[in-house]
């Protein structure tokens, strides 16, 4: 299908960098982030420009094994690469970079990264569920928004926050009617058209031009969709896609299940349903940032019984025939999770689950192309 927006969202992808370059030039801070538990809206609100660093290409990994090693989640080592490296430009522009502590993998990697730029570590709990846990959180996020007042010299007022609230949440909700268009079937959309929009507006400097970005992309693909137009038919599967994070470049698995006949309907990872969780805007505005970010559903809590929740309301609102959990390779967490995962679709749901483990390379590609061909069979029997 033809979307003409998608011009529009490269010119505005490639002005992006010269925007941050001038912004930066202009006295503007630059923080990098890598994970949805980071709350970024304390950097909005001191003026900063947050940009997103997790690595999603294989090009920088065969460096990061110098140093890391071999048997290391691609996300991890990808993210470490391009620092090592010097070939992110976001990366370069970044003043300060803001590591996790989620997995073990990365938070020992962000020990690594300090080599190259000045680092803050949020110590995040590993359950959701207590309220210690959330009391710790919060003066974790208080200790952050004072990094970042001292680190730009501006004084985060509770105003600022909420305008910042404010801002992320249009943002979330712009993002999901953008992923709800998918609700529809056959969809109007595909998941790689999806994951783009997602994943390329995710980097712009100003986040009101991604929010009306994304507005323009529902706006014409209703239009179409009222003329019936769709890349799918009635009969198309429509998968779930659940597990680690994806982007372009790690989109080895959405492209196959597309390619083989599928339609991944939705997405069950930090770019896409988990990260549409808003910010209770009547709250005091750290506590209410503090709360949203620790119910994050990730398989680094333990339990993670938000997962389990989210995946129940997505196979019901997206009519899911299927669902794939990917995991790369070398995460612990979200490799055992997969067994849970499997029996609670299979047993409350009755759907075909697959389970796939890859990394960022195409050395398997083809084996992953037989397995998902036979899934999708299966589904459509
Ligand atoms: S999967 Fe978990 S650790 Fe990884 S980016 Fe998402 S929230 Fe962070
Ligand atoms: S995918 Fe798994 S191992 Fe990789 S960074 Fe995320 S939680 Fe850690």
């Amino acid at each position: 299908m033809d979307i003409v927006t998608f011009g529009k969202l490269q010119q505005i992808s490639e002005q992006n960098l010269l925007d941050i370059d001038r912004a930066k030039r202009e006295g503007r801070k630059v923080i990098g982030f890598y994970c949805l538990y980071s709350p970024v809206e304390l950097a909005i609100a001191a003026r900063a420009i947050p940009v997103s660093l997790c690595g999603t290409k294989n090009d920088p990994i065969e460096a990061a094994e110098k140093v890391l090693p071999r048997n290391l989640c691609p996300l991890i080592k990808s993210s470490y690469g391009y620092a090592a490296t010097d070939t992110c430009p976001y990366f370069r522009f970044s003043n300060l970079i803001v590591g996790e502590t989620t997995c073990d993998g990365k938070k020992k990697m962000f020990e690594l990264l300090a080599e190259f730029r000045p680092i803050h570590i949020l110590q995040l709990p590993q359950n959701q569920d207590s309220g210690k846990a959330l009391s710790f959180w919060y003066q974790e996020v208080k200790r952050f928004k004072e990094r970042m007042e001292k680190e730009t010299g501006v004084i985060i007022t509770d105003e600022k926050l909420s305008d910042a609230i404010r801002l992320t949440n249009k943002e979330r909700k712009a993002k999901k009617v953008l992923m709800d268009l998918a609700k529809t079937k056959p969809s109007p959309i595909s998941g790689m058209e999806l994951l783009t929009i997602k994943f390329k507006t995710g980097f712009f400097m100003d986040k009101r031009l991604g929010i009306t970005l994304m507005n323009e992309f529902v706006e014409e693909i209703q239009r179409k969709a009222l003329q019936g137009e769709s890349p799918f038919n009635p009969d198309t599967p429509r998968i779930l896609l659940t597990g680690v994070p994806v982007g372009i470049g790690s989109d080895k698995v959405v492209r196959l299940i597309e390619k083989g006949g599928g339609n991944v309907a939705c997405f069950e990872t930090c770019g896409g349903y988990r990260s549409v969780f808003t910010i209770d805007e009547e709250k005091e505005p750290l506590q209410a940032i503090a709360e949203k970010y620790l119910a994050t559903p990730c398989s680094v809590m333990s339990p993670n019984p938000g997962r389990y929740e989210l995946l129940g309301e997505m196979i019901n609102g997206f009519s899911v025939d299927g669902v794939v959990d990917l995991t790369w390779q070398a995460c612990h967490t979200y490799n055992v999770e997969s067994y849970s995962i499997g029996k609670f679709v299979e047993k409350n749901f009755h759907l075909p689950f697959l389970h796939l483990e890859t990394d960022y390379s195409e050395s398997d590609t083809e084996q992953l192309r037989v397995r998902i061909e036979a899934f999708l069979e299966m589904v459509r029997g």
